[in-house]
């Protein structure tokens, strides 16, 4: 086996919702967008169908096609970039609810395909995507008269609780939205650990499925298992790595390891992380190169034949942390070149 090795875990994810439901008294949906954070959106959408998941999300309509493929006609598929331009094949050939954005979005949506389900995204300061309020006074009428399937928003600072932007939003939402009898919705994985004022009709989860802060009791999902491809001994002084970037300060033991920036172990990572031998960590010496890492494994007792970079010892977090970036991003880089075993559901 020359390529990494990616476990992904979907009993993980399936237990990681059940827990997301459980908190709250309203419905649960499941963000599946950039190919499920990058574990595989057909493989996910159905574990979390087979236990009664009937609303997913998808970033756009390009996304849409592998779930309606895997699920068939039953669940809901929302669009959050709502009804763009060149869309409308799409939306109405598989089914899609597009989550219209703004007044160019619903008439779009309500000229060519009327009778066609939508729901409506709305902004409440994040200056992302939806209507805003004053756009929104404007269309509400006509848009609730076809009775929308959804009316939502989403949070920007839901992963810091304390954060005034949250009752900011909320109030916001309100404004928008009280009195009118259509489903909302405005909390995704943060937003369900705010409290039941955030949670609404129907929560949105994405990050806490696949185990990503901010839900830190989640189930770990990923592991990620890189091949040793030969072990070198490098004496006091030499270099290891494009850049001379590292320089042995002992005697050492470096394997070069299968994995790199192409899979998404990004070079950012350059002598700031580690891969674990078991419970031992290995330091990663000098840069990430584009399909190899170098590791320092002086200290181990044995050679390793693999070393993981994700698992028990260090979790997507951590590296996120190390990388200077998000959970988020890590999943979804991991590269198409693993080798793949998707198990559970
Ligand atoms: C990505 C996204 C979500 C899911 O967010 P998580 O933080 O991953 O739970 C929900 N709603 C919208 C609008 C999103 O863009």
């Amino acid at each position: 086996m020359s390529t990494g090795r990616l476990i992904i875990d979907l009993d993980a994810v399936v237990a990681n919702w059940r827990s997301l439901d459980a908190m709250t008294n309203c419905k649960t949906a499941a963000v599946v967008k950039a190919n499920g954070y990058g574990l595989g959106a057909a493989n996910v959408a159905k574990a979390l169908f087979k236990e009664g998941v009937r609303q997913f999300f998808v970033a756009v309509v390009e996304e849409a096609e592998v779930i309606r493929a895997e699920l068939g006609p039953k669940p809901e598929i929302n669009v959050f970039s709502g009804h763009m331009k060149g869309d409308t094949d799409a939306v109405r050939e598989l089914r899609l609810t597009p989550m219209i954005n703004s007044v160019d979005q619903l008439t779009r949506h309500l000229e060519t395909l009327p009778d066609h389900p939508f729901g409506v995204q709305l902004d409440t300061g994040m200056n992302r995507l939806g209507m805003e309020i004053n756009e929104w006074a404007a269309v509400a009428e006509v848009a609730l008269a076809q009775r929308p399937k959804l009316v939502m928003s989403h949070l920007a600072c839901a992963d810091e609780p304390d954060h005034p932007m949250n009752p900011y939003q909320l109030a916001q939402f309100r404004k928008m939205t009280d009195g009118i009898s259509v489903p909302r919705s405005l909390a995704a994985t943060g937003g369900i650990l705010l409290g039941p004022e955030y949670h609404f009709d129907l929560t949105r989860p994405g990050i806490g499925l696949y185990g990503g802060l901010p839900y830190a009791e989640a189930q770990p999902v990923v592991e990620l298992d890189l091949p040793v491809v030969q072990i070198r001994d490098v004496a006091e002084g030499e270099v290891v790595g494009y850049g001379n970037s590292w320089q042995a300060s002992r005697p050492s033991r470096i394997a070069t390891v299968s994995g790199g920036y192409a899979d998404g172990i990004i070079r950012m990572l350059s002598d700031r992380t580690r891969l674990y031998h078991g419970e031992t960590p290995c330091p990663l010496v000098g840069r990430v190169s584009m399909d190899l890492l170098t590791i320092d494994v002086t200290d181990l007792t044995e050679e390793p034949a693999k070393l993981t970079l994700i698992g028990p010892q260090q979790s997507v977090d951590d590296l996120a942390a190390d990388a200077r970036t998000i959970g988020y991003e890590i999943l979804t880089q991991l590269g198409a070149r693993y080798q793949r075993k998707t198990f559970g559901k």
